[in-house]
C-alpha cells in the first residue's frame, strides 16, 4: 500500500511538472485529488488495513497529498508567471522605433500631359468642353461631314455599341455638340478618351485626344498657324521649329498636319523620327463650311479652325516611352517615375 502511494506520488509529480498550461494543471488536480481521484480512492481503501498499519499508511498518504498540492501550486505559479511575461512581451511597444514612411500616390503620366496641354490653351483664352464617350453615329460622323459610305469611315475602325451608336472614334463630336448649343464665337478645347479597333505597340483600342475649335468672324489660316505654333513653342520650348504640311481631313478644308523638329535627335534624324528629323504632332485645318450647315451657323459670316492631338503620342515622345501599353498596365515600377 505504501509503495502504491509512492508510485502514485511520483506519477502525479511528473505529470504536474510537465503540464504545458493551467488547464492541464487543473486536470491533474481533478485526476489525483478530486472526489473520484486516484489518491482519494487509495485513502478509501485504508479501511481494510489493520489497526497497526493504518497510522503509518495514513502518514504516507498525507505526505503524498501534501507533495501533490505543493507541486500543483508551484506549477500554477510558474505558468501564470510565464503567461503574464508572454502577454507583456506581445503587448510591448517600443516608442523609440522610427515610424514607417507611407508612400504617396501621384498623377498618371497621361493625366499630367493632358493638364499641361489644357493649361496652355486655357491661358490663351480657350474654355474646356466635354462630351459622351458613347456617341450617336450622327455626331461622330454625319455632322462632321463624313456620310455613310464615305471612305473616311474606313480610316477609323469603329466599335459599334448598337445600330447608330458608337464608341466615339475622336473627340470631334464635342465640337458639334458645343456649336449646336451656343452661337459663335466658340473657343474650346475638348479632352477625352476615344476608341478604335486597333492594338499594337503604338496603338491602343482606347486612347486620349485633345481637340480644339475656334470659330468667330474673320478667322483665317494665319490664326490657326499662330495659335498652334505658340502652343508648341510653350510646350516644347521657345526655339522649337514647327512646319505645316498639307493634309486631308473630311471636316476641315484646307487641312494641315503639324510637325515639330524631332525632340530626340534635334533634326539630325533618328529611329523615332524615321530619319526625317521631324515628328508629326497635330492634325488641323479650317472648319469645312459644310459642318456649319449641321449646327445652324452662317458659313458666309463665320470662319474657324480645328485641331487635334494624340495625348499618348505626346507623352511617349516626352518621356521616351516606346510601348503605349505601359500606360495602361498600372505597373507601379513604371508609374512611380512620374510622381
Ligand atoms: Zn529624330
Amino acid at each position: 500500500m505504501k509503495a502504491q502511494l509512492r508510485a502514485l506520488e511520483a506519477e502525479a509529480l511528473a505529470r504536474i511538472r510537465s503540464a504545458p498550461d493551467l488547464a492541464e494543471v487543473e486536470k491533474a488536480r481533478v485526476q489525483y485529488l478530486g472526489r473520484k481521484g486516484a489518491l482519494t480512492g487509495s485513502l478509501r481503501d485504508m479501511g481494510r488495513l489493520s489497526a497497526e498499519e493504518r497510522p503509518e499508511v495514513g502518514k504516507v498518504a498525507n505526505e503524498v497529498k501534501g507533495a501533490i498540492e505543493a507541486a500543483l501550486l508551484a506549477r500554477e505559479t510558474e505558468l501564470a508567471g510565464t503567461a503574464e511575461t508572454e502577454r507583456f512581451t506581445a503587448e510591448a511597444l517600443d516608442v523609440t522605433r522610427p515610424g514607417r514612411a507611407s508612400t504617396r500616390g501621384g498623377l498618371h503620366p497621361l493625366t499630367l500631359v493632358v493638364r499641361e496641354i489644357l493649361d496652355i490653351f486655357v491661358r490663351m483664352g480657350f474654355g474646356v468642353a466635354e462630351g459622351p464617350e458613347v456617341e450617336k453615329e450622327y455626331y461622330n460622323f454625319e455632322a462632321l461631314n463624313i456620310p455613310a459610305h464615305h471612305p473616311a469611315r474606313d480610316m477609323q475602325d469603329t466599335f459599334y455599341v448598337a445600330p447608330g451608336v458608337v464608341l466615339r472614334t475622336h473627340t470631334s463630336p464635342v465640337q458639334v455638340r458645343v456649336m449646336e448649343g451656343q452661337p459663335p464665337p466658340v473657343k474650346i478645347v475638348a479632352p477625352g478618351k476615344v476608341y478604335r479597333c486597333d492594338s499594337d505597340v503604338t496603338h491602343s483600342p482606347m486612347f486620349h485626344q485633345v481637340e480644339g475649335l475656334l470659330v468667330d468672324e474673320g478667322v483665317t489660316f494665319a490664326d490657326l498657324k499662330g495659335v498652334l505654333a505658340s502652343f508648341l513653342r510653350v510646350y516644347y520650348g521657345p526655339d522649337t521649329r514647327v512646319r505645316f504640311r498639307p493634309s486631308y481631313f473630311p471636316f476641315t478644308e484646307p487641312s494641315a498636319e503639324v510637325d515639330i523638329q524631332c525632340v530626340l535627335c534635334g533634326g539630325r534624324g533618328c529611329r523615332t523620327c524615321g530619319g526625317s528629323g521631324w515628328l508629326e504632332i497635330l492634325g488641323s485645318g479650317m472648319v469645312d463650311p459644310a459642318v456649319y450647315g449641321f449646327v445652324g451657323y452662317d458659313s458666309e459670316k463665320v470662319q474657324g479652325f480645328a485641331f487635334g492631338l494624340g495625348v499618348e503620342r505626346i507623352a511617349m515622345l516626352k518621356y521616351g516611352v516606346d510601348d503605349i501599353r505601359l500606360f495602361y498596365e498600372n505597373d507601379l515600377r513604371f508609374l512611380t517615375h512620374f510622381s
